[in-house]
């Protein structure tokens, strides 16, 4: 067990704070059972996908130039097909983020004249481009004479069926896209079996129509995977869950074969697609990176339960609360002041393993109208499997917490994020 004792030589804590968070602790013990039952689910699934398709030593030897013919990395996307319950997968070091895959895979299954609807509301912001919907950016999907809809989510925050359905049977939908997380909105995330009731009123609907879910944030917190319930392709970042805190960069993609194939001739080019594109010197990083990503995604899933349970105890809103079903690795926590959260921000980077030193500042940053501050003292830069955190400098002063490679060290992490708002005045209420 996690106890607060430990802390203490190493860093200082309020001794009100510390009884408190063995409170805290106590309180996260049964959820986190639970997070280790789905942990050792998955850990044994990805091991057993090592073992069925016979990785060997020689298979992280990287390729150079074209990278023809390089079969550690032909293992490794046969490795994340099994781990994602799907027939075949694309996994490369070459996809720049979590954005460009999900463009690759886009624009690998849409044509000129095609039509997309998205089920969960207003995508995350950075596919809002791609998709070109609410702004004219160059190169987008609509652009090339792709059409974007969208329904939009109930005043719940949940899909809303019914319109879904309407929609379709109205239309002739090539696409329907389905965002698991939550993103940096307050919305709930979906749970799997959110997915799999989407998939069946799309199928229901119009059998035609593809579904895609942007699975950034979601792989590995439940026991099946969007494919494994009815999707035809799943997307994401390997410097969040599936990259394990160990892939330096990249992105993949998973589902039916025709589809990935499409993918791969989007990835590189038409009548090339996946024989090309060399490992270089990374292919021990991904397998490494995937073998980790279940039992990391374990750490980052008790970290946010953790923070729920502790901020809720100090008073404040959270979302989703500690014993909630969760989707993906996110936590909100709502801090009511500027600043909140400019304290919570800088206690979390104190306790970071790289830059702790640094004292986060609120930056305008595009596409925002208000300043954003972050907490990021990570191994990789932007990797948010590791712990980070972020808001925007406005009402309500939430941020956005995800990540933890391990809960001990980012247990010290969002404890010094609470002492750093006591200390700034900012925790109001009897309990500490
Ligand atoms: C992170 C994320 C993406 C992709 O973001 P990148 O920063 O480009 O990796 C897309 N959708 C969701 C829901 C995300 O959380």
């Amino acid at each position: 067990m996690v106890t607060t004792l430990n802390l203490q030589p190493f860093f200082s804590i309020d001794p009100a704070l510390a009884a408190l968070d063995d409170r805290v602790l106590a309180r996260c013990e049964k959820v986190f059972r639970e997070i280790d039952r789905t942990t050792e689910y998955n850990q044994l699934k990805v091991l057993s996908a090592f073992i069925q398709n016979g990785v060997s030593e020689a298979a992280m030897a990287g390729s150079t130039g074209y990278g023809y013919d390089d079969r550690g990395r032909e293992i490794l996307e046969r490795v994340m097909a099994t781990a994602m319950g799907a027939e075949d997968a694309l996994i490369r070091h070459q996809f720049v983020s979590g954005t460009h895959t999900l463009t690759v895979a886009l624009f690998g299954l849409l044509r000129p004249g095609d039509r997309l609807l998205c089920l969960t509301g207003t995508p995350y912001d950075t596919i809002l481009g791609v998709f070109g919907a609410d702004r004219k950016t160059d190169g987008s999907l609509a652009d090339f004479g792709i059409e974007y809809r969208q329904v939009d989510l109930d005043a719940n925050g949940r899909p809303n069926t019914e319109k879904i359905r309407q929609e379709l049977k109205s239309g002739r939908y090539k696409l329907a896209y389905i965002q698991r997380s939550r993103g940096y909105s307050l919305r709930p995330s979906l749970t799997v079996e959110d997915i799999a009731q989407l998939c069946r009123t799309v199928k229901e609907a119009s059998p035609e129509t593809l579904v895609m879910v942007d699975n950034c944030y979601g792989e590995f917190t439940e026991k099946q995977e969007p494919c494994e319930v009815g999707a035809d392709l799943v997307a994401g970042s390997l410097i969040k869950n599936p990259g394990g805190g160990i892939a330096p960069t990249g992105g993949y993609i998973a589902g039916k074969h025709a589809l990935v194939e499409q993918c791969a001739a989007r990835m590189t080019c038409p009548g090339v697609g996946r024989e090309v594109g060399a490992t270089l010197g990374h292919s021990r990083e991904l397998y490494m990176g995937l073998f980790s990503a279940p039992h990391v995604v374990g750490e980052a899933l008790k970290t946010a339960v953790y923070a729920a349970a502790l901020f809720e105890a100090l008073g404040f809103a959270v979302t989703p609360g500690a014993e909630e079903k969760r989707g993906d690795i996110i936590q909100c926590v709502t801090l009511g002041t500027r600043e909140g959260l400019i304290a919570f921000c800088r206690g979390m980077q104190s306790g970071a393993p790289v830059d702790s030193f640094a004292a986060p500042e609120p930056a305008p940053m595009p596409g925002y109208d208000d300043d954003v501050i972050m907490a990021a003292g990570a191994f990789t830069l932007g990797a948010s499997i590791e712990l980070s955190a972020d808001g925007p400098l406005r009402a309500p002063y939430a941020a956005w917490m995800q990540g933890g490679l391990n809960f001990h060290s980012a247990h010290a992490g969002v404890l010094l994020a609470a002492q750093s708002m006591k200390n700034a005045g900012q925790i109001k209420g009897e309990t500490v």
